[in-house]
């Protein structure tokens, strides 16, 4: 079946007859035993082959981490902690959902600005990693870490003094509320020694959503080349040296999957410099998106099929309250269609349609003047790309709709 053109290639799912197939499931089934509509559905083959696709692309010293905000389903996250070597928390609510998922408090970061006192001391009382973004998180730190006679373990997380270029979302360069400035960084590194905190790192997150290699490369370089300034000046020993991602993957039209052969490459000079230059530090990735974005689905219900105007709409009964970022209203500045289709009509005659959401508003827009196969009511329309920032990134309780549920197949 040839896809819609308005959209990049989407091949991760196979078809089999008329059904797009996930986990080797057709999709009408799959729906049945779910028992309703709307739902995320999320493949474990595909999380399992895009792990595979990083290790053999990247050096194996590189150390890959999930960072769960992207997609925080309990199920999900514990798949990752079998495949990756870290995760990434946001929150003591990601923190907890981490641990039940199995993962070892070595093995867990917890990044964010605005971490309230009680989190502090649920990370040390954890023992995990805190990247700290500001001075003010040093104090409570020391304090928890006396009254509960553990380590603080902190990592600094340095706001850089570059961007990275070609981002969907820039976290870093000039002013950001994310990190310490990097002119900043030899006071507060002062005050980490000072309340004998156990320093162990620099993180630096540049951006987000880059489908440009060259950028990333860049970037990482830009990085690498900082903390080790950063290192030098200090003189202190790091252990970890998370260089961020911001890897992105194809939504829209034009565009290409990101090429991970010359990150690979890049990455490897890094590791083997890393070796002459700060020996103990192994070398950190963070990806989120990149992680579980292809691997998700969300489908929905057509449940009224109209003509207004000459214009066919599909009324569907899922929507923004489920999937803001594919209404465009997560992130976007110029509304553009997520790669859609009719999952129950692989390789029937296109049709011109937009498809909305049940919702009492003009934003809630599923696919905008789409060319897809044609399609009844009853039928399940798809969204592809939706295994990251999907339900977690959602105004769920907007208009009062029924929750959307997810499934790992
Ligand atoms: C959001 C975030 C990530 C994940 O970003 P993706 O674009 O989903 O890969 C990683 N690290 C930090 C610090 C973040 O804030």
């Amino acid at each position: 079946m040839s896809a819609s053109p308005s959209h990049a290639e989407m091949a991760q799912f196979p078809v089999a007859g008329r059904e797009l197939l996930v986990g080797g499931q057709p999709l009408s089934r799959l729906a049945a035993r779910i028992g309703q509509t709307p739902f995320y559905v999320y493949s474990r083959e595909l999380l399992n082959q895009r792990v595979q696709q990083l290790r053999a692309a990247l050096p194996l010293e590189v150390s890959l981490h999930y960072a769960m905000k992207a997609n925080p389903m309990p199920a999900l996250v514990q798949h990752m902690v079998g495949l990756v070597n870290g995760i990434d928390v946001a929150s003591s609510g990601e923190l907890q959902v981490a641990l039940d998922a199995g993962a070892a408090p070595h093995e867990i970061s917890f990044a964010g600005p605005g971490k309230r006192d009680p989190e502090l001391v649920q990370a040390v009382a954890a023992g995990v990693l805190v990247n700290v973004e500001s001075a003010r998180e040093l104090p409570v730190l020391a304090a928890a870490s006396q009254q509960l006679g553990l380590p603080a373990r902190v990592a600094l997380r340095v706001n850089p003094d570059f961007e990275l270029k070609g981002s969907g979302m820039k976290m870093s360069g000039g002013p950001k509320q994310f990190g310490v400035d990097a002119e900043q960084v030899a006071g507060v590194l002062a005050q980490v020694r000072q309340l004998g905190l156990q320093f162990e790192g620099f993180h630096l997150f540049a951006g987000s959503q880059n489908l440009k290699a060259e950028s990333i490369c860049e970037a990482q370089c830009k990085s690498y080349e900082l903390a080790l300034r950063l290192v030098q000046e200090s003189g202190l020993d790091i252990r970890f040296l998370n260089l961020g991602g911001g890897f992105g993957i194809p939504y829209f039209p034009g565009e290409r999957p990101l090429e991970l052969a010359p990150i690979g490459e890049n990455l490897a000079q890094l590791v083997d410099r890393a070796k002459a230059d700060m020996p103990q530090a192994q070398i950190v990735i963070e990806l989120g998106r990149y992680l579980v974005g292809e691997a998700g689905l969300y489908v929905c219900r057509v449940v009224d099929k109209k003509v207004s105007r000459g214009l066919t709409y599909l009324v569907c009964d899922g929507g923004l309250h489920h999937h803001l970022a594919n209404s465009g209203n997560f992130g976007q500045v110029v509304r553009k269609n997520y790669p859609v289709t009719i999952g129950n009509r692989q390789g029937a005659p296109l049709e011109l349609v937009s498809a909305v959401g049940p919702l009492c508003t003009p934003l809630d827009l599923l696919a905008d003047r789409m060319q897809l196969p044609a399609a009844e009511i009853g039928d399940l329309l798809v969204v592809y790309q939706s295994g990251a920032y999907g339900p977690s990134a959602s105004p769920a309780r907007f208009l009062g709709h029924p929750a959307v549920v997810e499934a790992l197949v």
